[in-house]
This record gives structure tokens, sequence and C-alpha cells, in this order.
């Protein structure tokens, strides 16, 4: 794989490489509070927000859908940072680089499917835009692995791969597995490739977000993803696992 490194593209060598921000777009107002809040810890580098959200079943709250983009953009106007959101297809591409949100996420439950992976990939061929690619909600290092090379072979230099854990049916303190040897694996495999965590999805209680992180930094993993919302009690998704 051809690899950038994060700090030719990020212009900074501040390592963790910090990203944050609600679980979903919910609201303007929820979007503007969160970032300021953010802001204030002067160590956010990228806003995440979910505009589409993949949920389990149909009747939960499926994302603010394309409004949300706006407010995305707001928040980089207002606050400065760099903003990511997660992509599922390629009207999704299409309408995220069109309101310019900087980095693209691929997410889980998008990963398992080489289809859609390379729909995504087919889509961002030609831009330059940063794509992060998280692991496969099963713990499977070579379609991982194939996706990340999707994205590569689409152009896409700016990449790096996010470890947020797997799904398993053995009853477990985490919402999702780490299996930290499979990040590990990656990292040997990949010495060039940036590699993050995402503690929120692993843990999915706030209690976990700390021990999680500081076992990513332990392992020199290059920064964190981390789920923040201004009033996480009332978040429309993962409320449990989202902080203040
Ligand atoms: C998310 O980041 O909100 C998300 C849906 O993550 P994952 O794809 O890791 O489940
Ligand atoms: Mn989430």
């Amino acid at each position: 794989m051809q690899i950038t490194p994060l700090q030719d593209w990020l212009h900074t060598v501040e390592k963790p490489l910090l990203i944050s921000g609600p679980c979903s777009a919910e609201s303007k107002e929820q979007m503007l509070e969160t970032a300021a809040q953010l802001a204030e810890t002067g160590i956010v580098k990228i806003f995440r927000a979910g505009i589409w959200k993949p949920r389990t079943r149909p009747d939960s709250f499926e994302g603010i859908g394309t409004k949300g983009l706006v407010w995305l953009r707001e928040v980089k106007e207002q606050f400065g940072f760099l903003t990511a959101t997660e992509v599922a297809n390629a009207q999704h591409v299409k309408e995220a680089i069109a309101q310019q949100v900087d980095i693209l996420w691929i997410g889980a439950r998008t990963v398992v499917n080489p289809f859609s992976v390379q729909e995504i990939a087919d889509a961002i061929k030609d831009t330059d835009i940063p794509v992060l690619v998280k692991n496969p909600i099963n713990p499977d290092l070579q379609l991982w692995i194939g996706a990340l090379e999707r994205i590569n072979k689409a152009g896409i230099t700016k990449i790096a791969a996010i470890h947020r854990g797997f799904s398993s049916h053995e009853h477990s303190a985490y919402r999702n597995i780490p299996m930290w040897e499979i990040p590990i694996e990656l990292m040997r495999l990949y010495p060039d490739l940036p590699l993050l965590c995402d503690p929120s999805h692993i843990g999915g209680n706030r209690e976990l977000l700390a021990p999680i992180s500081q076992q990513a930094m332990d392992l020199n993993m290059a920064g964190l993803m981390l789920e923040s919302h201004c009033n996480p009690d009332v978040a429309l998704s993962d409320k449990h696992q989202q902080n203040k």
C-alpha cells in the first residue's frame, strides 16, 4: 500500500490524533454546542458526526440525512475543525464531498461487503479525500486489509485504519470485543499505516473509555475516535457510550 503519513495531510505531528463528536448529528444546536465544548478542550483536531446511521433495527433513528451536512460545514466554519462523516454508498460520497466534508470513514457494517467498499472506492477515485477504514464487524483481518487495498487502489494514499472491536455472541464486558491481536497484526504487516482506536464502540459505555484509550496508547496507536455529545443522556443513538 502507498501511504501518506498522517502529519503530511493533517499538518500536525501531535500525538495522539483526537477525533470526537456525536454518534449522530441530531440538530444544529446539538452539533454547535458539542463542537463548542470540544473546541474548549483545545486537543480535538477532527469533528465527527454520523449523518446516515446503519442501525440494527429499522425503527431506530437512522440519521438526520443530508441537512446534517450543512451543520457539519457550520461546525468547520465556526470552530476550524476538520470534519468527518461515515459513507456507505456512492450517493453518500457525492453529497459529503459536495458539502465539503474533509474526511470520510467507512463503517464496520460496510467494510464486510466488498461490493459496497468497491462502490465507495469508485466514487472517490480522482479525489484526494482522506479515508478512514474501520475494521469489519467480524474478526477477519483479510477483509479489513482488502477494504484498505480497494480504497488505496482508487488512488487514495491519505488512508488510516480504525480499530472498533469485533461483534461476538459471547457474553462480554465489551460491546465489541477488542481482540487486540488483530490490530497488532495489522500494525506489524503495515507499519506505515496509521491505526486509530475507537474506544466508544469497543466499550459501549463511558466507564470503559479511559482504560481502552490507555491500552491503545500503550500499543502506540496513532490516535483515538471518541464519541461525545453535549447532553449524552438524551442522545438518539449510542447514548451509553457518549461522553460530555
Ligand atoms: C459510528 O462510528 O457511529 C459507527 C456506526 O461505527 P461502527 O461502524 O464502528 O459501528
Ligand atoms: Mn455510534
